[in-house]
């Protein structure tokens, strides 16, 4: 991934996963050495833009906003050469990303604004204040929406950033990035990225990704008392009640729920849970809207819904765990589009795998590719056992034609976000708080909530009694 050539300095080369050996670009490499350098500029950066003004930093980004949005095809076709997602899809993460900045700017007036008490108890004065210096990784899969979600946030408070992005989808972002003000990138993989958590000016740490280098950004956060943010990997359930009623067009959602960016997204629904009763309609439905819906090949191409995954070595892995999950059928879906040759590049077939046991690997595991296990029930206590087994707690769902039944078995399930009647990115909203529980991680992303990970409530205080005028204290007495 990494190459040097004579005489230039190391670069990171970004492959296209769909035509394997087509160079898509370069960025530069930074070793973790001068991550250092990096943060020192960014922490210079504070100084000034943390004391601008919130209204003009709501310009400045309102402006990226603008131009991000004028280069959005551009953008959204290297995003997919880069990722292998298809272009629609592209396009929509980055329209997504603009419309989170703008709705970040347009709520953080009040959201962040200090809260000023003036009354007979005393004056109080509570100031939502930027950390400093913030330190973002971000994983392949959504690159452009998963670091806005924390840039947005952090800038408009006035922290500045330093972004490290994943080596395998490094340019969009990158390029992006160059539109926006207060932020520094550095390229690399996990040497890098522990740079950066490392580093002593770092003040905040927001990462997306997975188990094992969450956990390892967990203890060295703590070791530094570094805050941190972690959105980490999910094995969502969707839970079919006995009483839901799917149309095709729903069919075809849940299908693209699960198989989206070829299966490798955190939220997708990543095991079907379907009543015994209705489990030979479901399939024959699940399996003809994927026939319909389900369309294989160059993400470049209009016809196509899903693309290759992201890397050969995650090919293998999803591979893998498909024949450690021995015992199941695997019902292969959707079509390849006309022309499309499968050996081009990284692709898997994307599959349905009924008859698996809850502990077999493929049910047991985050599959992060496009294999979904169906999974039969008998009753709602037996199913809401099984949903809530896992150590993970990202998202879940849950389909029933009775919206008070769902909403109440969805108080039941152990997630950060429960979706009624959808699942994955058509179940999202900019207002709604996302990240999970257990396993899945701490901390939020989008909402009201979002925005204040990066502030801290900076309290100033004068009690009444120690006001002019005022009637004093004992010492050591508490107040009243
Ligand atoms: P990953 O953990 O391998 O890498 C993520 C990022 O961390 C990359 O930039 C990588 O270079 C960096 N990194 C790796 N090890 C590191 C270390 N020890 N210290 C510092 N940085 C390190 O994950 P991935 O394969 O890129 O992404 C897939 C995972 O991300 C899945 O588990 C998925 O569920 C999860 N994910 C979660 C969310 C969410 O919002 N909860 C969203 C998208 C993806």
């Amino acid at each position: 991934m990494s190459t040097t050539s004579p005489g230039s300095a190391p670069v990171i080369a970004r492959e296209n996963p769909a035509r394997s050996g087509e160079l898509v670009g370069c960025v530069p490499a930074t070793e973790p050495a001068a991550v250092d350098s990096a943060v020192r500029r960014a922490d210079d950066a504070f100084r000034e833009w943390s004391r601008i003004p919130i209204t003009e930093r709501i310009t400045a980004l309102l402006g990226a906003a603008e131009a991000v949005s004028a280069r959005s095809e551009e953008l959204a076709t290297l995003l997919a050469r880069e990722s292998g997602k298809p272009l629609a899809d592209c396009r929509g993460e980055i329209g997504f990303a603009v419309a989170f900045l703008r709705w970040v700017c347009d709520r953080a007036p009040v959201t962040l604004a200090p809260t000023e008490i003036d009354d007979a108890a005393g004056r109080l004065v509570v100031r939502r204040k930027p950390y400093g210096v913030v330190g973002c990784i971000t994983p392949w899969n959504a690159p452009v929406i998963l670091a806005l979600l924390k840039l947005g946030p952090a800038l408009v408070a006035g922290n500045t950033v330093v972004l490290k992005p994943s080596p395998l989808a490094p340019l969009a972002i990158t390029e992006i990035v160059s539109l926006l003000p207060a932020v520094q990138v550095v390229h690399g993989g996990a040497e890098t990225g522990r740079a950066l958590v490392g580093h002593p000016l770092v003040r905040k740490v927001a990462f997306t990704g997975g188990d094992a280098a969450g956990r390892e950004i967990a203890a060295t956060a703590g070791a530094m008392i570094t805050p941190s943010v972690l959105e980490l990997g999910g094995n969502d359930p969707a839970v079919f009640l006995p009483d839901f009623a799917l149309a095709d067009a729903d069919y075809e959602r849940l299908v693209m729920a699960s198989f989206a960016t070829s299966g490798q997204v955190c939220m997708a629904a990543k095991r079907l849970y379907v009543p015994r009763a209705r489990v030979a309609e479901f399939t024959e439905a699940y399996v003809a809207a994927a026939e319909r819906i389900l369309v294989v090949g160059d993400p470049l191409d209009p016809r196509v819904t899903m693309g290759p995954v992201i890397s050969a070595g995650a090919a293998a892995r999803i591979r893998a765990l498909l024949a450690a999950s021995g015992g199941g059928t695997a019902v292969p879906l959707g079509r390849n589009a006309p022309g499309h040759d499968p050996l081009s590049g990284y692709f898997v077939t994307p599959r349905l795998v009924v008859g698996l046991d809850d502990d077999a690997p493929l049910v047991a595991a985050e599959q992060f590719g496009p294999l979904v296990p169906l999974l039969v029930y008998d009753g709602e206590e037996e199913v809401l056992t099984r949903a809530n087994a896992s150590e993970l707690g990202l998202g879940a769902s849950v389909w029933s034609a009775d919206e008070e039944r769902a909403f109440a078995l969805a108080d039941r399930l152990e997630a950060g976000f429960v979706f009624v009647n959808t699942h994955n990115r058509t179940g999202m909203s900019l207002r709604a708080p996302f990240g999970g529980i257990k396993r899945s991680g701490y901390g939020r992303e989008y909402s009201e909530e979002g925005l204040l990970e990066y502030v801290h409530p900076a309290v100033v205080h004068a009690p009444a009694a120690f006001r002019p005028g005022g009637t004093g204290m004992a010492a050591g007495a508490y107040p009243g």
